[in-house]
């Protein structure tokens, strides 16, 4: 969700800045903008409705000639997406350009108090009132833009990462972030600026993640230097990134989607490597074996998470109550916050969440962390807040994901739990240990049947034409399988805007039935699990009602082979560790449907990657 790009350096920084909203775009978006200082000391501000394109259309004859500049991706959240919205905003008298990702909760007031200054806004955003707050006070106190920046953010509340260039001093960028994220890029003459380190991937490995509350003073010819908004400097801390360039190409896929989808077989063996060991006999996840005695005591698990990730942690709660018998809630993030959570010492809490900047999950994780609980994060994104914010946790190291709707994220993220459950029945004994042994020698082979599965590819795609035109879905699953209904569901609805629900099969009789006509496709998961003869009854009560069958299956199944439209196999594999493999065709589905469509499947509209803001 929104991204930020900045650039200090000998190099020319509208190509720079450019390149890396390109690679920003993953995260959504609906219009963006640049400034930059020219040698001649003009501070130049471009902004455009719409792509990233139409601003480099609106750049073409224009002075891009800079060596220091920073730019920006908005997803709107106060005030229509317009050119005048677009970032970056400027002070009223030109002096200084700002972008922002965030809302600042008390602009309203920050406004008034500005207007009745004499401060004229040109926009509705609540990023305006931070520039012309910064310039208000720098000029008030002839101060630095430093000193400005930081008596400012005293005054603001909300989340946000800004970035700050002068026109009168074409040498600094000040930075600064608030529950918002920002790393830095150290390269030998540059430095870069950006809400992830995709933009600088191939100009440096040296990256510097910003903490909450800190200012970054980016000066040529300097080092870098932070502080806190009390004005005491930080340490500098340097992380080599993880990233790389190719992981950023679509790799000869035609879409980011499809390549993510391929890439499961990979990525899962990635999240199992070194944690499943000695032929599944060994389970090992650093994040619970240096935290025994918490995960020996435990009374109870909560996890909290977001969209698709909420899907994963309901696979989560069946997995972890059935080995380690510990009762589980799942909660949205965003309920979560405001629902006046009861924790204790005893609780451990989960957080969710691919980017690991997810906004409401990490408020959560404040929340747990305040209330005493142990913190354990699951997130793909090295170095985010999530992972810095909780006591312990695991990456799910599937690499970056740029297409919005997530796949491999997903079944690494069930990959994890999986994992995470099998440690603690370990540890708490839960489970006989020639059990865990068999799981984890299962698990071993879920990359290969990941790769078996996605053979259905051709099969998917013939299918998909069938129903691209029908207007709603209903996904149902029980058990293990109801959750990947539910997020079966979603995929379809992020990437071809068709209307999806995903429903407990059983549950079905309880309102969406009355739904189910010609007209109405069901998708139903119903691999053979101790279910089984539940879900085949539930397959008849829709097909005696009119409605079309789409239906998930285990290899040789004849039952519903005989009653469904189609039957799509999967291979046999244990019922606690079916969702992996039960949502790949799911996810090829919802794929191809919205291709058939023409939809932008790697960028849907209104949607965001990581949603950064409330
Ligand atoms: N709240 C700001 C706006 O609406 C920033 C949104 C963003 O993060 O892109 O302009």
């Amino acid at each position: 969700m929104c991204g930020i790009v900045g650039y200090l350096g000998n190099g020319n920084a509208y190509d720079v800045l450019i390149k890396g909203l390109h690679r920003l775009e993953y995260r959504g978006y609906d219009s963006a903008g640049i400034a930059m200082v020219s040698p001649a000391g003009k501070l130049n501000v471009f902004k455009a409705k719409g792509k990233v394109e139409n601003l480099e259309t609106l750049c073409k004859d224009k002075d891009t000639n800079a060596t220091i500049g920073i730019a920006h991706t908005r997803w709107a959240t106060h005030g229509e997406p317009s050119d005048t919205n677009a970032h970056p905003h400027y002070s009223e008298d030109g002096e200084l350009a700002l972008v922002h990702n965030g809302t600042i909760e008390n602009y309203k007031l920050l406004r008034d108090v500005l207007e009745e200054h004499g401060c004229t806004f040109h926009s509705e955003t609540d990023t305006e009132v931070l520039v012309q707050l910064i310039e208000y006070i720098k000029v008030k106190n002839n101060c630095s833009l430093l000193d400005a920046v930081r008596e400012a953010l005293h005054q603001v509340v909300g989340a946000y990462a800004i970035a700050v260039i002068e026109k009168n001093n074409p040498d600094t960028i000040v930075a600064a972030r608030q529950s918002s994220p920002l790393v830095i890029g150290i390269g030998e003459d540059d430095t870069f600026l950006a809400s992830d380190a995709t933009p600088f991937v191939e100009y440096t490995q040296n990256a510097v993640y910003l903490k909450d509350g800190e200012i970054a003073v980016i000066q040529r010819g300097e080092p870098l230097k932070i502080f806190d908004l009390d004005n005491c400097e930080s340490k500098i801390d340097v992380k080599t990134l993880e990233l790389t360039i190719s992981q950023l190409e679509k790799g000869g896929y035609p879409s980011f989607m499809l390549k993510e989808i391929f890439e499961q077989p990979t990525t899962l063996r990635e999240c199992i490597r070194g944690r499943v060991v000695d032929g599944g006999r060994k389970i090992l996840l650093n994040g619970v074996l240096d935290n025994k005695e918490v995960f020996k005591n435990a009374k109870r698990i909560v996890i909290v998470a977001c969209g698709t990730s909420w899907h994963a942690s309901l696979i989560g709660k069946y997995l972890i109550q059935e080995m380690c018998h510990i009762p589980v809630e799942v909660e949205y993030a965003s309920e979560f916050r405001y629902s006046c959570p009861v924790l204790t010492k005893d609780d451990i809490v989960i957080a969710l969440s691919q980017s690991g900047e997810t906004a409401d999950t990490l408020a959560a994780v404040k929340i747990a962390r305040d209330m005493g609980a142990f913190v354990f994060g699951i997130s793909n994104a090295v170095g985010s807040s999530i992972p810095r914010e909780t006591d312990s946790g695991a990456y799910i190291h599937v690499g970056p994901e740029i297409g919005v709707a997530s796949t491999k994220a997903f079944t690494g993220q069930v990959m994890v739990l999986t994992i995470l459950a099998l440690a603690i029945a370990e540890l708490r004994e839960s489970m006989p240990q020639e059990k865990v042994a068999e799981l984890g020698k299962h698990l071993l082979e879920i990359p290969e049947l990941v790769e078996h599965v996605l053979k259905l590819d051709e099969e998917v795609k013939r299918l998909s034409l069938i129903y691209t035109y029908a207007r709603n879905f209903l996904y149902l699953g029980r058990g293990y399988n109801y959750p990947v209904a539910l997020e079966g569901a979603l995929k379809l609805k992020e990437i071809s805007y068709i209307h999806a629900e995903g429903y407990p099969a059983a549950e079905m009789k309880h309102g969406p039935i009355a739904l189910i006509d010609a007209e109405m496709p069901s998708v139903i998961i119903a691999p053979q699990d101790h279910l089984y003869e539940k879900i085949v009854s539930n397959v008849q009560q829709v097909k005696a009602r009119g409605g079309s069958i789409i239906a998930i299956v285990t290899e040789g199944d004849s039952v519903i082979r005989n009653i469904a439209d189609h039957v799509l196999e999967i291979p046999e594999v244990p019922e606690c560790l079916s969702p992996i493999i039960t949502s790949i065709p799911l996810q090829l589905l919802s794929y191809y449907i919205a291709v058939n469509k023409g939809k932008n499947v790697d960028m849907p509209r209104n949607l965001a990657k990581s949603v950064t803001v409330e």
